[in-house]
């Protein structure tokens, strides 16, 4: 770890010690070091040769439409089941448990933060690990869609089952935007990471942050980082994983 970086994280450090309602804002890139790709980084899916574009196959028009080709790319790429919490998803556990971090708000859909220990998370773009029938309702979880062997369908009325994850032109849920939101103007520091912040809704909520602690962690440059009062450049699980609570 080179010097500068040494030094940001003991500034990381001073503000995470003053703080007590800290919430965490991020985005794929807090699982890439578990090995999950992300859409943006130059090894993520965008970056990956496909008949269609990842934005066009995860859209709803093109679930309705395409499902088989959906799933070859979703059960494939998306559904990561044996992937485990690396040291950022772990660290915001901890921080939580002590009492330090109200929420985790994220735009991922992979539940790793859960299996970290996080109770509290926001999951502003669903989850895998939800899947329901759209015929009858009934729940599935993710191994039943990931060894379906093509589309999966429900067992009971042969319905086609959809991931409970927000696909392109979709909207996201009322209840957990509003709770997000709240979360975020309440605290007193607010540490982004892991996230190109160029998917909307979602990342305008950081605008609802009325404190003067605004960390943001990100190995490429964000729309956002002029407005961090402390920027790091750096990977979050090596950041967040060197914080003591
Ligand atoms: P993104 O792919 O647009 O951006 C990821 C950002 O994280 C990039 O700026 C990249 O430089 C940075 N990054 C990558 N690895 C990092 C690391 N180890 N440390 C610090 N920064 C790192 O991701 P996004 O902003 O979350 O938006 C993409 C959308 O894709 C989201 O809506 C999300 O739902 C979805 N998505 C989710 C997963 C997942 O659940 N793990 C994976 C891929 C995409």
């Amino acid at each position: 770890m080179d010097n500068e970086l040494r030094e940001k994280i003991e500034q990381l450090q001073e503000m995470t010690d003053k703080s007590s309602r800290i919430v965490f804002f991020g985005g794929a890139g807090v699982s890439t070091e578990s090995g999950i790709p992300d859409f943006r980084s130059v090894d993520g899916l965008y970056h990956m040769k496909y008949e269609y574009r990842p934005e066009t196959i995860l859209s709803h028009s093109f679930f309705m439409k395409h499902p088989d080709e959906f799933y070859r790319f979703y059960q494939d790429k998306m559904l990561c089941l044996d992937a485990e919490p690396n040291a950022a998803h772990r660290k915001l556990a901890e921080m939580e448990e002590k009492g330090k971090l109200t929420a985790v708000v994220t735009q991922n859909i992979d539940g790793l933060h859960q299996k970290a220990g996080s109770k509290k998370v926001l999951e502003l773009h669903g989850s895998v690990l939800r899947n329901y029938c759209m015929k009858c309702g009934k729940f599935f979880d993710a191994e039943y869609v990931k060894n379906a062997g093509g589309t999966p369908h429900c067992d009971a009325c042969g319905g086609l089952i959809k991931p409970d994850v927000v696909l392109y032109e979709e909207g996201l849920d009322d209840q957990i935007m509003h709770e997000a939101l709240t979360n975020i103007y309440q605290a007193d520091m607010l540490i982004i990471g892991g996230t190109s912040l160029a998917v909307y809704p979602a990342a305008g909520l950081i605008d609802y942050f009325r404190g003067d602690r605004l960390v943001l962690i990100n190995k490429s440059p964000t729309p956002r980082d002029e407005f961090a009062s402390l920027l790091i450049p750096g990977k979050i699980g090596e950041v967040l994983g060197a914080i003591r609570v």
